[in-house]
């Protein structure tokens, strides 16, 4: 058992966190920023559009990413660029996969890469 709040895990016969005092959980949902995942950014942009192409062949490919920043497009676009978050060994999968694509993607920097493999 987990608490979904301080993540602490709790032998069975626990319901409730000590000190957060809220139920526990089974498992702790899943998040982007896992200790187990190293991710790599592989390239930014200013474009929701293109974050909406480049989700859809990622989700397709099974590719394990995120946007950070991406929220914060919706409330101020073109001040702060979606992040391409990608797990670093699907990092250059999802290169291949992206240096296909025709974006309008401003700062783009595909290609560079300072990785020894
Ligand atoms: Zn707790």
């Amino acid at each position: 058992m987990f608490c979904p709040g301080c993540k602490t895990e709790y032998r069975e016969g626990f319901s409730v966190c000590a000190d957060c005092n809220i139920g526990l959980v089974d498992e702790l949902p899943s998040e982007p920023f896992s200790e187990y995942v190293e991710y790599e950014e592989i390239m930014v942009t200013y474009n929701p559009a293109d974050v909406a192409i480049i989700k859809s062949i990622l989700d397709a490919e099974e590719i394990t990413y995120f946007f950070h920043g991406e929220n914060f497009m919706h409330v101020r676009p073109l001040v702060e660029p979606a992040r391409l978050m990608v797990d670093k060994e699907e990092a250059q999968d999802a290169r291949e996969l992206l240096r296909d694509l025709n974006l309008s993607i401003m700062g783009i920097n595909l290609g560079q890469d300072d990785d020894k493999d």
